[in-house]
């Protein structure tokens, strides 16, 4: 696979790198849920960016509205100045997005990154609260910055790094131990207890379907018990929507159907729109105390993205995306059902919502052996879990039948191909 241009990034780019490890090829072009490499072969996108790419690759409808602003010589860059781009952004969202669902935040730009975006909650928790733990979940992922890998259940993610584990407390998932145990009982004893050595905590930080950790999905009334729960203690609820939203489980935010109102929210990834970087936190108005500079950040004022975000909160003024993602997302799990009675020995098991799907495999090294198969016969994904157990099924939401049929073909054929 050496081709032009993988010598070079083989060369000069650090050990660090990963996805070009897993998908050696040089890509040059993309289009919604096709890649496509310097040959001109084609590869279908289970991955979408990690869930940055929603809306596709190249939109159209964005992409239109982005070469338009540039054209006229739109802003790109103004730290946080007042632009047009900004201010129609945060109209679009508080119409399209927040008043049809009766939600009140004040919106954040923390800085480009759902890693950003997650820092600025936990500081915020703390300083609202004056508490300094924060309570966390097994296999959360939150983030590669310190602070945020502190909330980070992966211990390979940590390891030799210095993070400051001092004020975090990892409790058990929602399904951790199965049916054996209820682990919004076990948290409100552990909270009650004097002699638990818990210190209660400024916020529980959760996401509704852990994407890194897994693929786990939490069920809508666990979430509304831990809801309840932190208003009787006085605890604030983070959802880290970074990778669940967007509309990536079937409603714009991963929560909806809860009905829960967390105090704040993260959100990035695909809330550019266009995979361009961009991150926000929602706060509750009553607890936007900062003072003004306390947390700032060069990019925090990404005018292109503001664009293209604005246009993509077009897909939530009906309910089209929504519909065709709840579809597509109950073909990806008949499929996969299908395919773990198939091949038993293999003892997979399906989990996710709308098209944040995952089949976790019982048996070591599988899955990822499934990914590398799929690449050579053209389509893209990744595993995810502590031991890397799962595929991971995320494509752009954009995604037509066909596409997704073609992808799970070939999903198909490599599980058959890892089967002896
Ligand atoms: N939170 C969640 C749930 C995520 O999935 C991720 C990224 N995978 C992050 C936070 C961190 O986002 P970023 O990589 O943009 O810093």
């Amino acid at each position: 696979f050496k081709k032009p241009g993988m010598n070079i990034i083989e060369e000069l780019e650090s050990e660090v790198r990963s996805y070009c490890r897993s998908f050696p090829t040089i890509f040059t072009q993309a289009y919604n849920y096709i890649l496509r490499n310097i040959d001109g072969r084609e590869y279908i996108d289970f991955f979408a960016g990690a869930g940055a790419l929603n809306y596709g690759h190249n939109n159209p409808k964005l992409k239109k509205k982005l070469i338009d602003y540039m054209m006229n010589d739109g802003i790109t860059h103004s730290l946080d100045m007042a632009t047009s781009a900004k201010a129609n952004f945060l109209a679009q969202f508080n119409e399209v997005i927040l008043k049809p669902r009766g939600l009140k935040y004040k919106v954040m730009f923390p800085g480009p990154t759902g890693s950003n975006s997650v820092e600025s909650a936990l500081k915020l928790a703390r300083k609202v609260k004056n508490r300094k733990t924060i309570m966390s979940f097994t296999n959360a992922f939150h983030g590669m910055t310190l602070g945020s890998l502190a909330v980070t259940g992966n211990k390979f993610k940590r390891d030799g790094a210095g993070v400051p584990l001092e004020h975090t407390v990892f409790v058990p998932f929602d399904n951790y131990y199965g049916d054996e145990v209820d682990t919004v009982d076990y948290i409100a004893k552990l909270l009650n207890d004097k002699g638990s050595g818990i210190s209660v905590p400024a916020a529980i930080i959760l996401e509704t379907v852990q994407g890194e950790g897994g693929i786990n999905v939490a069920d809508y009334d666990w979430l509304r018990r831990i809801a309840e729960l932190c208003q009787r203690q006085d605890i604030l609820l983070i959802v880290d929507d970074v990778q669940a939203g967007c509309g990536r489980t079937g409603t714009f935010f991963s929560f909806e159907e809860a009905g829960i109102e967390p105090d704040i929210v993260c959100l990035s990834k695909s809330i550019g729109g266009y995979g361009l970087p961009m991150a926000i936190t929602l706060i509750k108005p009553e607890l936007d105390i900062w003072k003004p500079g306390e947390h700032n950040g060069t990019f925090r004022g990404n005018n292109l993205a503001f664009i293209t975000a604005a246009e993509a909160l077009t897909y939530w003024e009906n309910d089209e995306l929504s519909t065709s993602v709840n579809s597509h997302g109950r073909t990806v799990r008949l499929f996969l059902e299908d395919l773990a009675r198939k091949y038993p020995e293999m003892k997979g098991e399906v989990r996710g919502r709308g098209l944040m799907q995952g089949i976790a495999f019982g048996t070591d090294g599988l899955a990822d052996q499934v990914c590398r198969v799929a690449f050579e016969l053209g389509l893209i994904m990744e595993t995810s879990g502590a031991d890397k157990e799962v595929v991971k099924i995320m494509p752009p939401l954009t995604i037509d039948n066909e596409g997704l049929m073609r992808g799970l073909r070939i999903l198909a054929d490599s599980v058959e191909a890892c089967s002896n």
